[in-house]
Parts: C-alpha cells; sequence; structure tokens
C-alpha cells in the first residue's frame, strides 16, 4: 500500500524512568510510515488529497516537547493515535521512537520501539428482548458515538425475531452496525461487556433474555478463536436476525472462513429453512 515515511526527525524530550532523564533531557529520533491512498494526489498534484507531511512532523515534534513520558512505548501509542485522529486519510502507522542516549551504562548504538496502530472496520451485532428494547439499542449506540476512538458507519434498520432455540421468551429487535475503530478486539469485547452491564444486563443463562447484547461479529478480515472471543462471530451465519440487517447495510462483505458474501450466507439459510 501506499505510505509516506519521515525518518529520524530529531527531538530533544523529557522522557524516561529515570529522574535525570526527566530532568536533563535527551535525544530521540521518531520515524513514521502513514499508509494512504496517494494515487489522487498523484494524479492532480494537489496537496488537499494527501496528508502534509510537514504537518505530521510537527505534530510528533510538539508532543515530544509538551509531553514527559516514562516510556517511549507510551509516547508511541499516543502520538500513533493522535495521528490516526487527526489526519483522518492515514489508514495505519507505523511509528518508531529511538531513544539513541538511553542511559544504560553499556554501549549500545540505540534502543527503540516500533508499534504499528490503524482503524479496523468491525460488524456489531446487537440485540435486545427486555424493556424498551429500541431504547437500548439506541443507548448502544449512544455509547459507542461518545468514544474518540470509534466512529459509527452505517446503522442497519431493526428487526423483530422469535427468540432463538425456541426458548421461552419475549420477542427479540436485532440491527447491525458498522464501526471503525482503533481498539483491539478485546479492548472491543470489554467495551461492549461494560454498555451491557450498564444497560442492566445479568448474565444468568446463556441465550437468556437480556436487555441488551452486542457481539463482535466481524473485525476486518480477522479469524481468531481464544476461551474469549471467537472472530467472525460463530453463530454468525446461522442466524437471519443477523443475517438480514447484515445485508441490508453490506451485501457484499465477504466471511472471511466460508469466503462467502453476507447475502449468499443469507440465501443458504434460506435454502436450508425450505429443505428442512
Ligand atoms: P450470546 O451472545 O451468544 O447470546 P453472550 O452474550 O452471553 O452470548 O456471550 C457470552 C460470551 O461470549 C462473552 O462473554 C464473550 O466472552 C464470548 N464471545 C465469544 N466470541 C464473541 C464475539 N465474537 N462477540 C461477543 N462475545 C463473544
Ligand atoms: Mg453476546
Amino acid at each position: 500500500m501506499d505510505h509516506i515515511i519521515i525518518e529520524n526527525l530529531e527531538v530533544f524530550g523529557n522522557h524516561g524512568v529515570y529522574a535525570e532523564e526527566k530532568k536533563l533531557g535527551q535525544k530521540f529520533l521518531v520515524s513514521a510510515r502513514l499508509y494512504l491512498d496517494l494515487r489522487t494526489a498523484g494524479q492532480c498534484d494537489d496537496l488537499e488529497s494527501t496528508v502534509h507531511y510537514g504537518k505530521v512532523s510537527a505534530l510528533i515534534y510538539d508532543h515530544m516537547r509538551q509531553h514527559s513520558y516514562q516510556l517511549i512505548e507510551a509516547a508511541a501509542e499516543n502520538i500513533a493515535k493522535d495521528i490516526l485522529l487527526k489526519f483522518n486519510m492515514v489508514k495505519k502507522v507505523e511509528l518508531k521512537i529511538q531513544k539513541p542516549w538511553a542511559p544504560i551504562g553499556l554501549p549500545l548504538e540505540a534502543v527503540a520501539v516500533c508499534i504499528e496502530r490503524g482503524w479496523h472496520s468491525v460488524y456489531l451485532g446487537m440485540g435486545s428482548n427486555m424493556g424498551d428494547r429500541e431504547d437500548y439499542l439506541n443507548s448502544a449506540i449512544a455509547a459507542i458515538d461518545k468514544r474518540d476512538d470509534t466512529f459509527i458507519g452505517s446503522i442497519s434498520e431493526y428487526v423483530e425475531s422469535k427468540p432463538y432455540k425456541g426458548m421461552d421468551q419475549e420477542d427479540y429487535l436485532n440491527g447491525v452496525c458498522h464501526i471503525k475503530t482503533l481498539m483491539t478486539p478485546e479492548e472491543l469485547l470489554l467495551f461492549l461487556n461494560e454498555t451491557e452491564n450498564e444497560m442492566g444486563r445479568e448474565r444468568t443463562t446463556h441465550w437468556g433474555a437480556r436487555t441488551l447484547d452486542l457481539d463482535i461479529l466481524l473485525y476486518d478480515d480477522l479469524v481468531m478463536d481464544t476461551e474469549q472471543l471467537t472472530i467472525p462471530h460463530p453463530e454468525l451465519h446461522k442466524r437471519d436476525f443477523v443475517l438480514v440487517p447484515i445485508c441490508e447495510i453490506a451485501p457484499r462483505l465477504r466471511h472471511p472462513v466460508f469466503n462467502k458474501t453476507m447475502s449468499d450466507l443469507l440465501l443458504e439459510l434460506k435454502d436450508r429453512y425450505v429443505i428442512e
């Protein structure tokens, strides 16, 4: 992918674990690789179509001067986030902070941290079958919208459905929401669980009635399976109340395991119902 490179921007800053590092300061070298599409800028020769590397360099420089971190890890994390939030054409950033004068009493050339951070495209499933169901789904969206590291893309219509697996419960209201986020899958799950809890959800039985259920359906093209988290959501292709709303906003989106589009999966699910 196209990228812009800023190499070894020299900044004198006051970062470090030792008191002398904070007091006296030392030299840091910061490099950044900004991933964005440069085709339009290349064709029209217009600064508006790209990212001004002078402005990004100034952001890095000012951030390094105005803060005093213990760790260059923290400096890198915060600078990467600032770049991604302020320059919205940048999809991903690689950041390297070098500390050539690291006071460890050994003759090393430099020590450095390198991180890669970027925007992730995520589809969330939302469901409620207690109380004011529509209000719970809307409140979930409002909670997501409040975060500075996450943006709401499209939201499906809400659809009514019968309780899953024939459970004796009230009908559900379900929807799907597309977001762009800087959160990792684990951070996102934690945030979703906190939001569910704030809406008064009590986890009694699996698939039990709930004020709010928030699931990660898809996270980029990621395929993962840990004790806490399965992505894509393992029930995604089996649930019409997920496939119908996701097809409304992203019918051609591809399932990374089955390599089928959401509309293909919905058609298959409908076929299966006819046969059974
Ligand atoms: P369900 O959503 O299947 O009705 P729960 O909401 O009670 O059930 O989820 C229980 C657990 O499922 C969560 O605590 C979480 O750790 C786990 N889980 C695994 N994969 C996912 C995912 N993709 N999205 C949300 N939760 C998930
Ligand atoms: Mg859930």
